[in-house]
């Protein structure tokens, strides 16, 4: 496979034109990229955004990406699960992934007509590379009978081995609706043992848990969240559920990225911090210039592997074609519709 790190970046010039073309881009985001940044970022946008136009392609952009990205060449933005709804919503017959492959994945699995490409092939996930179709296949030959509740952060063979799959703001009830279709008081639940391990703390139902951890969400501390309440008096903390329950414990709120940016937009907290991936605080200040963001924050890598040099050379080049067998793609099809019927999420934690 082609190391894309190693690939020359083409050199675009920021020519008045594409100054022009940007401004109204460049105005949106000029609070969160420094001015200075902007002619380096501009020739990508200008060309992506042309090509793109011209390939009928759509770019969806989830909520890690860097605010250039996010803002101004996505289509659609979102968390991964909102982002493949509209992979299979809309009439564009080829989609960009700017996320990790898991993803892209997820997206072909709800739009298999599609031409999906993720600009890196490389951008991959902890959680996601943590678990095999063959591992959950040993589990359940080690716990007979118990439905499989997987996480949308995994691979479409892992999702074709499981019974329905679930996303940070509707795993409790995900759990429990399939507990009580199979008349179980136990579930097993992959592969984030964080998640799990904040699921089993609001329900009756028992949980066999795996050993997947998020690389970016397992560094937080509850010393960290304490350290941000003393340096900062009054901020609202707001958590994704891939953190260790001894921190989601300490915050004031617990959901998924799309969980947090409604809470942001539904109580406009004076000042706010984002226990997740640094561009999450970016991406939402943008939205809503008139709450303060304090930013500790962790890199994703893997998302990070997503860049605009990367997106205008998948349009140019219709790389990297994301693939998944027919079979494959079907199973894991209907482990994610089951969880669909399950109805509205519920957050993990609520705030009041
Ligand atoms: S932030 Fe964590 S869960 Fe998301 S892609 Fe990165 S490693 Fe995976």
């Amino acid at each position: 496979m082609e190391n894309v790190a190693n690939r020359p970046v083409e050199d675009l010039p920021f020519t008045p034109e594409v100054a022009r073309e940007t401004a109204p881009l460049y105005a949106k985001v000029a609070h969160v990229i420094p001015e200075i940044e902007w002619p380096v970022h501009a020739p990508y946008v200008a060309a992506i955004n042309r090509l793109k136009r011209e390939r009928g392609a759509v770019i969806l952009g989830h909520n890690y990406m860097t605010p250039e990205i996010f803002n101004c060449v996505s289509d659609y933005v979102g968390d991964s699960l909102q982002l493949a709804r509209e992979a299979a919503r809309t009439d564009a017959k080829i989609i960009v992934q700017a996320g990790v492959h898991f993803m892209a994945e997820t997206s072909k699995v709800l739009s298999p007509d599609k031409t999906v490409l993720i600009p890196d092939p490389l951008a991959g996930c902890s959680l996601a590379a943590s678990i095999t179709g063959a591992d959950v296949r040993l589990l359940r030959q080690k716990y007979p009978g118990l439905p499989v509740v997987t996480y949308v952060n995994t691979s479409a063979e892992v999702k074709a081995e499981s019974d329905v799959c679930c996303t940070s703001s509707n795993a409790v009830a995900v759990v429990e609706d399939i507990a009580r279709e199979r008349g179980a008081d136990t579930v097993i639940m992959i592969p984030d043992e964080y998640l799990a391990q904040n699921v089993a703390k609001q329900t009756k139902i028992k949980i066999v848990a795996w050993k997947g951890r998020c690389e970016v969400h397992e560094r937080f501390t509850a010393e960290d969240i304490r350290g941000y309440r003393e340096a900062n008096p009054g901020v609202v903390v707001l958590a994704h559920p891939e953190c260790p329950p001894e921190v989601v414990a300490e915050c004031d709120f617990a959901g998924s990225t799309s969980a947090m940016i409604g809470y942001v937009g539904k109580h406009r907290p004076g000042r706010v911090v984002l226990v997740t991936e640094c561009s999450m605080s970016d991406n939402v200040a943008v939205e809503f210039p008139d709450v303060e963001f304090v930013r500790p924050c962790n890199l994703c890598p893997h998302m990070k592997r997503i860049t605009l040099p990367k997106i205008l050379h998948s349009l140019q080049t219709m790389t990297y074609e994301v693939t998944v067998d027919s079979a494959v793609a079907a199973r894991a099809r209907a482990a994610v519709e089951r969880m669909l019927a399950v109805g509205k999420p519920q957050m993990l934690q609520a705030a009041e």
